[in-house]
């Protein structure tokens, strides 16, 4: 019996199948999700939704268990095993008590690029120098392997040409295996369950696919590098704290060799496709209010939590069947924000205090909420037409901002011209911008 009251908005999981529900009861399915719209007079027993069926009924919470958010700390890994340039003293200090198949894999010191795996085997310490060549990896120059997780998947499963089976991962310091905390969480969905349908995108790190989970029309983001996958799921702790309509929803990763994040499926693609391929004649100027106003919306949420974005922009919201735009890519979201690299930083959006001294900010995120609203009204225009990367950024340092898309509404500009602020402490907070947008919204008539 669970003694905790959840709250209105809690996401479950369904332990056990309920297909014949009595009357007023919710049918649902093992594995399905629920969201629990309040408590009722009875212990134990809660009014739910189906998040796939939308169907609403009761349910018992023993039936349930509550979906918790990951905690992105200790670190997630993918690889609990990878110990990173550590030397074989030290390897084999960690690998302790000594049983028979307890491992770990560390960046080779003397061979750069190669890596080592070390094995207990009677009561000794095993070295296997591990070779990178073209892109592959391997021990004995005949089983090669395409990455890390590949290998030590392999000599768990076969002895091969090592003294021993795999049998135990040595995890690093610091770090949780990610497959086990997803799996507690109930963020870990089943392959078996999965229909990977046509491609829809592209993204930076890989495709992006159509499919089927249980019935709901979903999107699959397949990582097959092991370094970006670990990267990746630190967006995926991100997504597992959040829940908003103006956010891109997870339903939950699923790992197998290759990691493939699921979200709920936005049938009409990005808002600057959306944009550019309708334009002024299809897209009357009150929708692109209501883009900005549901961005904006999502966005507060954000603030709320303070969560940083870092790359807001008109390529990383997404429409929805029903016309809704929700935010989404949260790959370089992060609590905190300070240690990042900036190499790969989207310049044209990027506010000026986070391109020179790397202070992102809730207000760095509302500078980039300008740059989109331009994006917006001047129908996904790629923004500072005709201006180099270094211009934007040398041009901007000192004040310069865009002039307004064309038929702007000048309500709509000022705003804009708000979020550029050179001063981070004079931009709007996204809770103030959208209660100027609603009325906005109110004043505009639809045509
Ligand atoms: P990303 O890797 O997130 O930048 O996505 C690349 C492209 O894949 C996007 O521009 C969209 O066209 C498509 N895409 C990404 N996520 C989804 C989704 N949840 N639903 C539908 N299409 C998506």
């Amino acid at each position: 019996m669970n003694t905790k009251a959840w709250g209105p908005g809690t996401q479950c999981i369904a332990k056990c199948d309920h297909t014949k529900p009595k009357l007023n009861e919710l049918r649902f399915e093992k594995g399905d999700i629920l969201t629990i719209i309040e408590a009722t007079q009875n212990k134990g027993q809660y009014r739910a939704k189906h998040n796939k069926t939308c169907e609403e009924g009761l349910i018992s919470s023993n039936a349930v268990r509550e979906r918790e958010a990951i905690r992105a700390d200790p670190a997630l890994s993918l690889m609990p095993w990878f110990h990173g340039k550590i030397s074989g003293p030290n390897a084999v200090q960690l690998l302790q008590p000594r049983e028979n198949g307890l491992f770990l894999v560390r960046e080779s010191i003397r061979h750069q690029g190669d890596y080592v795996l070390c094995v207990c085997y009677q009561n000794d310490v095993v070295h296997y120098r591990v070779i990178y060549q073209e892109k592959k990896l391997t021990i004995d120059e005949e089983t090669w392997f395409c990455n890390l997780i590949d290998m030590v998947e392999y000599y768990m499963k076969n002895q091969g040409a090592i003294c021993t089976q795999l049998v135990k991962p040595k995890p690093k310091e610091g770090t949780k295996s990610a497959e086990k905390e997803l799996s507690k969480a109930g963020w870990l969905l089943d392959m078996a369950k999965l229909k990977i349908e046509e491609q829809v995108g592209e993204g930076e790190f890989g495709a992006v696919y159509k499919g089927d989970y249980m019935g709901q029309t979903v999107a699959i983001k397949n990582i097959k590098c092991d370094v970006t996958a670990q990267s990746f799921l630190a967006e995926t702790a991100v997504m597992t704290k959040i829940q908003h309509k103006n956010l891109v929803r997870l339903l939950g990763v699923i790992l197998q060799n290759e990691l493939y994040i699921v979200t709920e499926f936005m049938g009409k693609g990005s808002l600057v496709n959306y944009l550019r391929t309708r334009g002024r004649t299809v897209i009357a100027e009150k929708q692109l209010i209501q883009f900005s106003y549901e961005v904006c919306e999502g966005m507060e949420y954000l603030e709320s939590k303070k969560l940083v974005h870092r790359d807001l922009a008109a390529r990383n919201i997404l429409i929805s069947d029903e016309i809704v735009a929700k935010v989404s890519d949260f790959g370089l979201a992060k609590a905190d924000p300070k240690k990042e690299d900036n190499a790969k930083l989207p310049v044209k959006w990027t506010a000026p205090e986070a391109l020179k001294q790397n202070k992102f900010s809730t207000k760095s995120d509302v500078w980039s909420y300008g740059i989109l609203l331009w994006e917006i009204f001047s129908f996904g225009k790629p923004p500072y037409p005709r201006m180099s990367l270094k211009d934007v950024k040398d041009k901007v340092l000192t004040g310069y901002h865009m002039e307004s898309p064309e038929e702007c509404p000048a309500s709509m500009y000022s705003l804009m011209k708000s979020c550029w602020e050179l001063d981070p402490g004079k931009r709007p907070a996204f809770k103030k911008l959208k209660g100027k947008i609603e009325k906005e919204l109110r004043s505009t008539k639809a045509d």
